[in-house]
């Protein structure tokens, strides 16, 4: 099972909700840190990292020696990539997005493969708990493929916990998409309804169930309530606003390891999300509990 954890804005407790869920259920599940752009979970889960991998994708490079500078590779590509001017052919890397027309239609056979570097992965474990993050080079504008290259861990006979970036643009979607469920974590305030509705039209857009956390629930007002209410969007959880929540949070310490009592409901967390995935199933997929 797939859960991306999901918001329409930053700052709304994202990670610690994606790492909490996937510390308290424990041993076999997978967390894969999605926000490539800022990966940020690696600092409450310590994971020890056994392996980096860098990761690039496929970009044109031009033999001038047979081009005809005929232009049908500039023709084919929709993201102004690869452009002839007069008798030299330009390609520019940072725009390509990997798909290979170019390559494909060349009558001279004269553009190759090359690899532009978009980042690294690195996996690692903490307690039987799997870890595996993408960071993105600086200065990279292209995070969906790398993301996808975080996702393609993902083992289909595991839990797999997404912490996907913040918004709902190319690099959220490339999160979400495929998922069981999705949870988005919200706050009671206008701007996170704002986004809120935002993130729910995306994820509805691409036909996956989810449900609502409402972080610093205790604040604010009511009006994320009705809205899902509304909507009919399940709130799964409510984490109240609490000082020492907030302070180990900037320690880099976990919920559930400076309240144990937050594993027993992250573990209900899980169940629920089972039920409303698969209600025949119940709690089907059996988990080995860290302890
Ligand atoms: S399609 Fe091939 S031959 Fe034509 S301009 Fe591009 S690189 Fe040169
Ligand atoms: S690989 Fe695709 S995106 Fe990149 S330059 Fe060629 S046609 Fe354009």
């Amino acid at each position: 099972m797939i859960i991306s954890i999901a918001s329409g804005k930053g700052g709304t407790g994202k990670t610690t909700v994606a790492t909490n869920l996937a510390v308290s259920l424990g041993k076999g599940v997978q967390l894969l840190d999605c926000d490539v752009e800022e990966p940020n979970a690696h600092l409450f889960i310590k994971p020890e990292f056994e392996k980096t991998i860098s990761v690039g994708m496929p970009v044109p490079e031009v033999d001038e020696q047979k081009c005809t500078h005929c232009g049908q590779c500039a023709e084919i590509c929709q993201f102004k990539a690869i452009v002839v001017i007069a008798e030299t052919v330009l390609p520019f890397h940072e725009l390509c997005h990997g798909c290979g027309g170019c390559m494909l239609v060349c009558p001279e056979k004269a553009i190759t493969e090359g690899t532009r570097e978009l980042g690294t992965i690195e996996i690692g474990h903490r307690n039987g708990l799997e870890f595996i993050h993408g960071t993105l080079k600086v200065g990279e504008a292209m995070s969906p493929p790398l993301i996808r290259k975080v996702r393609s861990y993902a083992k289909p006979d595991r839990v797999t916990i997404i912490d996907a970036p913040p918004g709902t643009s190319c690099p959220v979607i490339a999160s979400i998409k495929g998922a069981d469920f999705v949870l988005l974590v919200t706050e009671p305030t206008p701007f996170g309804l704002h986004d809120l509705k935002l993130a729910v039209g995306a994820v509805r857009l691409l036909g996956v169930p989810c449900g609502l956390i409402i972080n610093r629930s205790d604040m604010g007002d009511d009006h994320v309530r009705e809205y899902a209410t509304g909507e009919g969007l399940p709130i799964l959880m409510e984490i109240p606003f609490d000082r020492s929540i907030a302070e180990a949070y900037s320690r880099g310490q976990m919920l559930v390891d400076v309240q144990p009592e937050w594993k027993e409901r992250f573990i209900g967390l899980f169940t629920r999300i089972q039920e409303l995935v698969d209600p025949a199933k119940g709690d089907g997929i059996k988990l080995q509990k860290s302890g």
